[in-house]
């Protein structure tokens, strides 16, 4: 009787391999979201491949999968279009040369058409890369120190930033006033004094922190919906009032738009609702699974860079995978109806889960926006990590997550992670997916 992700569910191989990989891997997995602390607990599936919206594992079970790699497989797993835009170049041209190609231009120019507040774009291979760029430059363009973030975010494992994820509340300081608290050991002691730690969907405890130390915070790093804490929307008029706070002091906005940004539309979250921030992160949402980001912004700012002031290297930085992949991406995103259609299937899953919960009378709801969301067990709206440290069932979370994966129906374990819907997703997909969630429901209710 080993244990088992779900009792009674053949995942007896990934039990296996897991050991296995435990024996020469740290933890048996290359990144902390698959690991067992995340909630892959006793071991994570390994995967045997994907196509379109399924993901095989390696005992044979077949999921609709919404994890989709934490939100890249915007098109689903192995995108004809991007799979063989890569295939092409590599084949063809290449992979690194340390020199430019045309390609990259004629990338540039598809963000700057599809985000209004990109005027100039620079491109690596991460997340994390570009917001350590984007936040260096924000330093740089002000000549201030701090940054301001929000507890419960995520910004990449990079040093200045990897603070206050997911600290323990009872550690990390007053409601509305945390203190930063390292992402776990190692990290250099000094950080933190250029850090402000704030409760997202506050903005009286926002115009406090501007109010106090104005002068000395270079940027407002920021999610536009909080990602990282399952699904939060921001309160109405919260981004409008951190526009307005930081503009009047001249604080750099930096929209990490890693995970919304070419899914909420092709402008992102920021498209969607309305706000210009000065610099934008993106990754997830460009590349159709293959390692690709950007960041860019106001052409004033981003000048620093280009005069060489702000140095921003990498060998891989506009490899051929990363610009052949991107290329395609955004040429099919610019399928007309493309976004139109995806929102329409994410709706319906949506609304179908809230439905769901509803009407077995479980004290649960559903928030996303478009192909992003998370179901919350709580009897209380959740609006900052607080909130849902306080108020979420985490335990009856992952009986929920168990009972969806022996039904075939892949996403995170993790109750702060989220259900991607990609365009290869199908209505019977969605169908399918209620269908499980109703028998889920009835068990939990
Ligand atoms: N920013 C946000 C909002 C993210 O969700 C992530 C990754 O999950 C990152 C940054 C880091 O991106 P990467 O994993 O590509 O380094």
């Amino acid at each position: 009787s080993v244990a088992r992700l779900v009792d009674g569910f053949d995942t007896a191989r990934s039990a296996d391999l897991f050991d296995a990989a435990c024996k020469l891997i740290p933890g048996g997995v290359n990144s902390t979201a698959r690991a067992t602390w995340s909630g892959w607990n006793p071991y994570p599936l390994f995967v045997e491949g994907g196509q379109g919206s399924r993901l095989r594992d390696v005992d044979g079970n077949e999921y609709i999968d919404y994890l989709l790699g934490l939100g890249p497989m915007i098109f689903g797993h192995r995108p004809p279009r991007v799979t063989q835009a890569v295939v092409d170049f590599i084949q063809q041209r290449g992979t690194v040369f340390a020199l430019p190609t045309a390609d990259e231009a004629l990338l540039a120019q598809k963000i700057v058409d599809a985000v209004p507040s990109v005027e100039r774009v620079r491109l690596c291979n991460t997340g994390t890369e570009a917001v350590l760029y984007a936040t260096r430059l924000a330093r740089a363009f002000t000549k201030r120190n701090k940054i301001i973030r929000f507890e419960g975010m995520y910004h990449g494992f990079s040093d200045g930033v990897y603070w206050s994820k997911h600290p323990s509340i009872d550690k990390a300081g007053p409601d509305a006033r945390p203190v930063p608290v390292p992402q776990g050991p190692g990290m250099p002691k000094g950080v933190e004094e250029n850090l402000i730690i704030l409760p997202w969907n506050d903005a009286q405890a926002l115009a406090d922190a501007i109010a106090r130390e104005g002068d000395s915070i270079a940027a407002v790093l920021t999610e536009p919906v909080m990602c990282n804490t399952g699904c939060i929307l921001p309160r109405p008029g919260y981004l409008e009032a951190m526009r307005e706070l930081t503009s009047k002091h001249g604080v750099v906005l930096i929209f990490d738009e890693v995970i919304t940004g070419f899914r909420l539309g092709l402008a992102g979250a920021q498209g969607r609702l309305g706000i210009r921030p000065d610099l934008s992160v993106f990754a997830k949402g460009i590349g159709g699974g293959f390692p690709v980001a950007a960041m860019g912004g106001r052409a004033d700012i981003m000048a620093l860079v280009a005069n060489g002031t702000v140095s921003m290297a990498g060998t891989y930085s506009a490899n051929g995978i990363a610009i052949a992949a991107a290329n395609a991406a955004l040429d099919e995103l610019n399928t007309p109806g493309l976004y139109a259609q995806l929102d329409a299937v994410s709706d319906e899953l949506r609304f179908g889960l809230g439905k769901v919960m509803s009407d077995a009378g479980l004290p649960a709801y559903v928030v996303g926006v478009g192909p992003l969301m998370q179901v919350w067990f709580a009897t209380k709206e959740i609006h900052n990590y607080r909130d849902a440290e306080r108020h979420a069932d985490q335990e009856i979370f992952r009986r929920w997550w168990q009972g969806m994966l022996a039904r075939g129906v892949l996403f995170h374990p993790g109750a702060y992670e989220n259900l991607f819907v990609s365009t290869a997703h199908t209505r019977d997909d969605v169908a399918a997916t209620l269908e499980a969630a109703t028998q889920v429901a009835a068990e939990l209710a």
